[in-house]
């Protein structure tokens, strides 16, 4: 008697360089790191917005509304994002003339090290 396994092959998308364009707009969601230009789904960054008062905010829920930008969730890049101004072009749209001043900077750093102690 021989046992025969019948191994199930489940039909596999291979969604590969063509299709990954579509599928980066409609599925995954993937953004870019600001700061060391890597890809990943959104859920694996940190996002950062500018808030109503024109002040960079990092997103921890990444729900908030406005124009974001994103980096790995490294403290790296966040500094690295800070270091090369990727998060300028962000806070000048409010059209107010904020800039990322020391203070603010400190503040994230502080919110974003915290995330990433809890997080870990
Ligand atoms: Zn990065």
């Amino acid at each position: 008697m021989t046992a025969v396994f019948a191994i199930a092959v489940a039909p596999v998308a291979v969604a590969d360089s063509a299709g990954r364009k579509e599928a980066a707009k409609t599925k995954v969601s993937e953004r870019t790191c600001v700061a060391c230009r890597a890809k990943a789904p959104r859920a694996e960054l940190l996002r950062f917005v500018r808030g109503a008062d024109g002040r960079l905010i990092f997103d921890q829920s990444g729900r908030l509304p406005g124009r974001g930008a994103w980096t790995c969730s490294a403290i790296e890049c966040f500094e690295g994002a800070i270091v090369r101004g990727r998060f300028a072009h962000i806070i000048r749209l409010s059209g107010s003339g904020s800039a990322l001043d020391t203070e603010m900077i400190d503040e994230l750093r502080a919110s974003v090290e915290a995330y990433l102690n809890v997080a870990k």
